[in-house]
């Protein structure tokens, strides 16, 4: 039998993402510095929705989260950010198979 390999990208790209405009399920709380947790966000993210900033604050983007919980339980002791399910109907769209 064949293996057939596809890449971690290529099933995200099949997932869908309805953007609640204007109402973030996640924030970062005002820093000037990141702590060591909220820094490591940038690597540990599967979705890829936090970045650094010019200045080294850490942001979110958290159009396309996963709703995998990982930033909330890495800052949990940290209280970097606010993290909250999307409203019903908004956020990810799994597609499985
Ligand atoms: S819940 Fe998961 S996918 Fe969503 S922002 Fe946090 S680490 Fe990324």
């Amino acid at each position: 039998m064949q293996e057939i390999h596809i890449k971690v990208e290529e099933k995200l790209y099949q997932n869908r993402y309805m953007v609640d405009e204007g109402r973030p399920h996640i924030s970062v709380k005002p820093h000037t510095q990141p702590t060591e947790a909220l820094a490591s966000l940038v690597k540990i993210c599967p979705a890829g929705c936090y970045s650094r900033t010019e200045t080294g604050q850490v942001e979110i983007a958290p159009d396309g989260c996963l709703e995998c919980g990982t930033c909330r339980i890495v800052c949990a002791a940290t209280g970097d950010i606010e993290w909250n399910y999307p409203r019903g109907g908004y956020g990810i769209l799994f597609k499985f198979g």
